[in-house]
């Protein structure tokens, strides 16, 4: 009798280079999809509004790529530790398989899952790297401890063997006889209604891999070449914009590396983007507490005032009248995406210019970004902060209005999304860049005598 092998779905949503489903694949029996919205377990963040809009679609597209190769995507909810072992159990699967995943909550699900199903000693269950180009434990200084600055870290991790090539996708994947109960994708409910903000989203992205793939060959036939002159410029769009397929698997790092490196352009600057990925996912795994506590302990004494929310409220709405900001702002809440640079500079002026905590704009960002991830966030957001592993010093204000001088000389990008912050009906500053900076360096005084 056939024992199915269950592949469990995560943070992976692609048919090609997955080694848990081609694990499944090689097994020779047939194969089960499975995704489980789990938001009942302990630690587990909820996923932000636009990521949730993302989740949507793009299970809809692995839903129909693995109906195409004969198997099937079953949707459940609730927490993955009763979920999966009962639908091993209703399968009677012989084999569960995933890719891993590296914040703490996840791990202890994983590892819990792990061992029930083994201890029966009926179920084979097995999880591969399919995530990251370099396991976190892999990466260690001389005396054993995590890195703490990103060049010797990415010099660390290009000494190691070069990441493994892609792996195919599976050619076929026979499905089970009986096709378990399965969700309603609708009946999750992921998508905005009342009022549905996701127009935009909807214009500008085209979620599920074969989009992906589609994006990664245009960056690398058009725009790699350029990608070292132009990757600061907000209107330029030199960038790849893969975060986001990054963020959901749809496209596996491996993949991009390989295909980066062979296609003959200079890709030394692209790549080391890549490895600030892996950074931040490493700093994660070894400070799970990442998105709500300082990495740097003195930093714990900022003595940030009483929250204005007026002020929060002013930046979240993109109305600062600070024009590179505002703009920023815009293209966050109308595509769910923000250029890196405007990234920077958006974030540096809630914390230094607003002295508003880091966190509460960690989780706008988290709530609003389609690649937000639990790694990449907190991480951009310490590091801007200042107050993360190899940061940027915390004296170093970004000017908003020299930066866009620089980076958006020709206003290009502000008239796209802030066409009214150039003209007659441009609004008042919310607070003087002079003034507030000072306040700003007179708070990190704190820092420095904890320090
Ligand atoms: C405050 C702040 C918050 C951020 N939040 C996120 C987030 O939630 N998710 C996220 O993926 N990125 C985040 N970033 C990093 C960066 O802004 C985006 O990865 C980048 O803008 C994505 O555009 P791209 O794909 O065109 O990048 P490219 O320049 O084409 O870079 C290629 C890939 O490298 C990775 N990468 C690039 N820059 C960084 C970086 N600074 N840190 C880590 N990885 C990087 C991304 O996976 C990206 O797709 C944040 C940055 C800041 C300053």
């Amino acid at each position: 009798m056939a024992s199915p092998s269950l592949v469990w779905f995560r943070d992976d949503l692609r048919l090609a280079d997955n080694p848990a489903l081609r694990a499944a694949a090689d097994r020779g029996e047939p194969v089960i999809g499975v995704y489980v919205l789990d938001e009942a377990s302990p630690g587990i963040r909820p996923l932000g509004g636009a990521a949730r809009w993302w989740l949507h679609h793009s299970l809809a597209e692995l839903g129909e790529r693995l109906s195409d190769k004969g198997s099937v995507l079953v949707l459940r909810r609730g927490a993955a530790a009763d979920v999966i072992p009962a639908l091993v159990a209703e399968t009677e699967a012989g084999a569960v398989f995933w890719n891993r995943r590296y914040g703490a909550p996840e791990r202890t699900v994983d590892a819990g899952i792990k061992e029930s199903l083994r201890a029966p000693g009926s179920v084979e269950a097995a999880s591969f790297a399919g995530s990251l180009l370099f396991e976190p434990w892999t990466v260690r200084t001389g005396a054993g401890d995590p890195y703490s600055v990103f060049t010797p870290f990415w010099n660390a991790c290009r000494q190691l063997p070069t990441p493994r090539h892609p792996l195919p996708e599976p050619r076929e994947l026979p499905g089970p006889r009986n096709h378990p109960a399965s969700d309603d994708l609708v009946s999750w409910q992921l998508l905005p209604r009342h009022p549905d903000w996701s127009g935009g989203l909807g214009e500008r992205w085209t979620p599920g891999e074969g989009a992906a793939r589609a994006r990664l060959r245009a960056f690398l036939a058009e725009d790699v070449a350029d990608y070292d002159r132009s990757r600061d410029e907000p209107a330029g769009g030199a960038t790849s914009q893969l975060s986001p397929r990054l963020r959901w698997g749809e496209l596996s790092p491996f993949e991009v590396w390989h295909a980066a490196v062979s296609s003959g352009a200079r890709v030394g600057g692209f790549l080391s983007e890549l490895g600030w990925r892996e950074f931040a996912w490493h700093t994660l795994f070894h400070s799970p507490d990442l998105a709500t506590k300082n990495l740097r302990h003195a930093f714990d004494a900022f003595p940030w005032p009483a929250l204005r929310p007026s002020m929060l409220r002013a930046w979240q709405r993109g109305e600062t009248g600070i024009p590179l900001v505002d703009a920023g702002m815009h293209e966050l809440w109308t595509t769910g995406f923000m250029h890196n640079r405007v990234r920077m500079v958006t974030a540096s002026f809630l914390v230094k210019n607003l002295l508003i905590d880091w966190r509460r704009g960690e989780e706008w960002f988290w709530d609003t970004l389609v690649d937000a991830d639990e790694a990449n966030n907190p991480f951009n957001w310490q590091w801007v902060a200042g107050s993360g592993a190899d940061a940027a010093p915390y004296f170093r204000i970004f000017n908003p209005e020299l930066q866009a001088k620089k980076f958006d000389p020709d206003g290009r990008y502000v008239r796209e999304w802030a066409p009214d912050a150039l003209g007659d009906r441009a609004r008042e500053p919310i607070v003087d860049l002079a003034e507030s900076r000072k306040a700003a360096l007179a708070a990190y005084e704190a820092v420095k005598r904890a320090g």
